[in-house]
Formats: structure tokens, sequence, C-alpha cells
């Protein structure tokens, strides 16, 4: 997509750490590191998001991502990682360019990923009910 600032920085336009690349997949530094070494994953043909892209290219992804978590861990000294999906405007998704985030962690880093909160009586049988319903 043309004024897709992913896909430019696949075609070069806009430069970017680079740390994987094949026929499909790319992988560079996230500008705004939550630590050192938070990595994007991305496949180059342009989807949206997950809800979006073809099966074999979130299978494609994910098996990537798995390689390249290892790598950032191994290459940061993180004892873990968080890895993130923001899908759709409402989850905070700012690029329409489907990623995943890998996020080093280290022990008392300060990040805060969420806050839970509780369910009330009867709700989470009712969602559960619902959503099973959708599938
Ligand atoms: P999201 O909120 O999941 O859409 O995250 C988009 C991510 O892309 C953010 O963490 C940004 O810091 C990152 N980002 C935006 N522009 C660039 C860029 N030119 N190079 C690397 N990362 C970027
Ligand atoms: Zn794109």
């Amino acid at each position: 997509m043309s004024d897709c600032i992913f896909c430019k920085i696949i075609s070069g336009e806009i430069p970017s750490h680079k740390v994987y690349e094949d026929k499909n997949v790319l992988a560079f530094l996230d500008i705004n590191p939550i630590n050192p070494g938070h990595t994007l994953v991305i496949p180059k043909k342009h989807s949206a998001d997950l809800l979006e892209a073809p099966e074999e290219t979130v299978v494609e992804l994910i098996k990537i991502v798995k390689k390249i978590a290892l790598a950032v861990m191994k290459a940061t000294g993180a004892k873990g990682f968080n890895l993130g999906l923001n899908n759709g405007e409402a989850a905070g998704q700012a690029v329409t360019h489907l990623h995943f985030h890998i996020m080093p962690r280290l022990e008392n880093d300060g990040y805060k990923l969420w806050a839970g909160k509780s369910y009330k009586e009867g709700q989470a049988k009712q969602i559960a009910e619902k959503i099973k319903n959708e599938l």
C-alpha cells in the first residue's frame, strides 16, 4: 500500500534497523522501544491486521516470531518477552499493517502491560457462552 509506513520500510523508502529478512517476512527495531531490542515482525504482503491476513501468512509469521524472539532474548540478556499485537484502532493499533511486537523484558523494568478487571456475578459464564456461540 502506497501510504503505509511499513510498506515503505519494506521497499527501503523509509530507513530501519533490520534484523531479519526473507522472501515473505521482515523484522526491524521499533523506533520507540519499551526496552532496547523491541522488534516488529511483519509480512511483506500488506494486510491491515490479523483478521484480514491469510492464514498461511499468519502461520509463517508466527514461526519467524518464535525464531526472532529467541535471538532478541540472547542478544539483550532479557529474562522474558511479551508478544504483542494491537488489532484495530480501539486496541491502540497505530500502523495498519499487521505486525507482532517482540518486547524483551528485564526483571523490574517498570513496564506495566495491563490492569486486570473483575467479573460481576454471572458475567464470565455469559461472555464465555457468547464467545463459544460465535465459533
Ligand atoms: P501499533 O500501535 O501496534 O500499531 O505499533 C506501531 C509501532 O510502530 C509503534 O510501537 C511505533 O513505535 C512503531 N513505528 C512507527 N514508525 C516506525 C518506524 N518508522 N520505524 C520503526 N518503528 C516504527
Ligand atoms: Zn503496508
